[in-house]
């Protein structure tokens, strides 16, 4: 990896039209609300890679109608990337065993999404933390502020 600085607004706008074409095609939207935060230090491949991953999830949990939003803001001394999907939830037991590589719930999952995610936020100084709930799931990308 090599970690540079990085601006995460932009890099959510560039990719924004890949994930708007993968939502409609799934009769699904999503929603943008990029704060003012401050660069942070990471691979701009490895960025790239985990919000794919975490807005794809977010997308297949939800039914079509479904509203994904993705936010940026900074919540301490962290700069926070969350993605909030309105699917279902994850049930404790799929909780425990989500980011081991191969573990998938889905028929044609490869049950490498959220290792990857993982293993990213590891190598980038950041940690990832989850909220489900019966009307759905936000996971949250906690980076350290680069000054
Ligand atoms: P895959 O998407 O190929 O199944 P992942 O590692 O990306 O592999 O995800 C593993 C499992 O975690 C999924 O199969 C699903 O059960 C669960 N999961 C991940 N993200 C979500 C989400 N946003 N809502 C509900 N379940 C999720
Ligand atoms: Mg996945």
């Amino acid at each position: 990896v090599e970690l540079k600085r990085q601006n995460l607004n932009q890099k959510i706008r560039t990719i924004l039209p890949l994930l708007q074409a993968d939502a409609m095609k799934q009769d699904k939207s999503i929603g943008v609300e990029l704060g003012d935060i401050p660069y942070i230090l990471i691979d701009r491949n490895e960025i790239k890679q985990l919000i794919l991953n975490l807005v794809r999830n977010g997308l297949e949990a939800m039914s079509p109608g479904g509203l994904l939003s993705i936010k940026t803001f900074k919540d301490d001394d962290r700069i926070v990337l969350a993605v909030q999907d309105q699917g279902a939830g994850i049930a404790p037991e799929v909780l425990e065993k989500i980011g081991t590589p191969f573990f998938t719930t889905k028929d044609n999952g490869t049950g490498l999404g959220l290792a990857v995610c993982f293993s990213i936020a590891q190598r980038n100084n950041a940690k990832i933390d989850i909220e489900t709930g019966s009307t759905g799931t936000t996971f949250y990308v906690r980076f350290k502020t680069q000054t």
